[in-house]
C-alpha cells in the first residue's frame, strides 16, 4: 500500500475538522466483508459500545451496532467520561448536562437499551487507577452477560486523547478478567458469575491493522441520526469548523448558526466523507472498519474429533 493511500481519509475527514476515519488494512491481512444476515441469528446475545465521548460511537460504530440490534442483539452503552469539555460556549456545568441529555436521546436514536455513565472526568482520564475502571467494567460485563464489545483498538497509533487509550486498555483488560474465578470473587457473593467477553470490535482514529470490513448501507440512516442527537458535540465541531473558515475569509451558508439544519448538513458530510473512505476499497457505499477478535477456536477440530456426550 502506498503511503498517501494510508492517510487519504485522514486528510478528507481532518478538513472538516471530524474525528479522521481508521486506516486502510495493513497489506496481507485477511479481510473480512461482513453484510446483513436475515432473521435474528444473534437473539439472545448482548453487546456493549464503551466509549470514554458520546461522539466516539455514531462517528466510528454506529452502522454495525445498528445491523446487529436488528439482527437480534441487545445493547448497552457504557460511556466512561463525563464530556465536561465537549461544547462551545457553555460553562463546564452547562456542558455535563447538555451531553447528558444527548446520552439519553443517542439511545433513543441506536436503540441500545440503556446507558452507564461512568462519569471520569473529560480528558482527566490518564491521571486515573486503570484497575478501578477495569473493576468497575468487570462488574457490567458479569451483570449484563456481555458478549461482544465495540471500543478504541488499545493497539491504535497516534492517539493523543488519553481518554480513548486508557478506556481501550481499561476495556481491553476486562474482557478475559472478568471470565476469572479469581478476579473480584465478592461478585459471587452477590450473585454474578464469571463470564468472559468472546468478540471485539476495534475501531481507531489513526492507522490500524484493519480485519473486518462492515457494510452500513442498510443502517446508515440510523448512524446519522445517532450522530444528529450529539447536538452539544456537533454544535462545537460546527462552531470551531466556522471560526477557522472566519479567519480564511470564508464561511459555508449550509453550516451557518447551530441550528437543526447545520447539524443536519455537517452529520450528513461528515459520515458520508468518513463511511464512503472506508467503503470503497471493498465495493461498498458506505463502510465501518474495525480489528476484529473473536472466540478463541483453537481447540475446535480437536474437540470435534474426541468430544462424546456427557
Ligand atoms: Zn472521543
Amino acid at each position: 500500500m502506498e503511503r498517501r493511500d494510508f492517510f487519504k481519509g485522514t486528510f478528507a475527514a481532518g478538513l472538516l475538522g471530524v474525528p479522521q476515519v481508521p486506516a486502510q488494512a495493513a497489506s496481507g491481512a485477511d479481510i473480512v466483508i461482513e453484510r446483513a444476515v436475515s432473521g435474528t441469528p444473534h437473539s439472545g446475545k448482548v453487546l456493549a459500545l464503551i466509549t470514554p465521548h458520546l461522539d466516539d460511537g455514531p462517528f466510528f460504530a454506529a452502522g454495525t451496532v445498528a445491523k446487529l440490534l436488528r439482527e437480534g442483539y441487545t445493547g448497552y452503552f457504557i460511556r466512561t467520561s463525563n464530556d465536561e469539555k465537549d461544547s462551545y460556549d457553555l460553562t463546564l456545568g452547562e456542558t455535563v448536562l447538555g451531553n447528558e441529555r444527548d446520552a439519553r436521546a443517542f439511545l433513543q436514536a441506536s436503540g441500545l437499551k440503556q446507558v452507564f455513565d461512568l462519569g471520569y472526568r473529560n480528558h482527566r482520564m490518564d491521571d486515573l487507577a486503570r484497575t478501578e475502571i477495569r473493576a468497575r467494567l468487570i462488574f457490567l460485563f458479569r451483570l449484563l452477560k456481555v458478549d461482544t464489545i465495540f471500543s478504541y483498538d488499545p493497539w491504535g497509533h497516534y492517539e493523543e486523547n488519553p481518554d480513548h487509550y486508557v478506556t481501550a486498555q481499561a476495556v481491553e483488560a476486562a474482557c478475559w478478567m472478568s471470565g476469572g474465578h479469581l478476579d473480584m470473587p465478592e461478585h459471587f457473593a452477590a450473585g454474578l458469575k464469571p463470564h468472559s467477553v468472546s468478540e471485539k470490535f476495534y475501531f481507531a482514529r489513526g492507522p490500524q491493522l484493519v480485519n473486518r470490513v462492515v457494510d452500513i448501507g442498510p443502517t446508515f440512516e440510523t448512524k446519522l441520526a445517532c450522530l444528529r442527537t450529539c447536538r452539544t458535540m456537533m454544535n462545537h465541531m460546527i462552531k470551531d469548523l466556522n471560526a477557522s473558515l472566519a479567519e480564511r475569509k470564508l464561511r459555508v451558508p449550509a453550516l451557518a448558526g447551530a441550528g437543526d439544519a447545520a447539524i443536519d448538513e455537517f452529520v450528513k458530510v461528515a459520515l458520508e466523507t468518513s463511511g464512503r473512505a472506508a467503503g470503497q476499497k471493498y465495493g461498498l457505499e458506505y463502510a465501518e472498519a474495525f480489528h476484529y477478535i473473536g472466540p478463541d477456536r483453537s481447540m475446535e477440530e480437536y474437540i470435534t474429533r474426541h468430544a462424546v456426550p456427557l
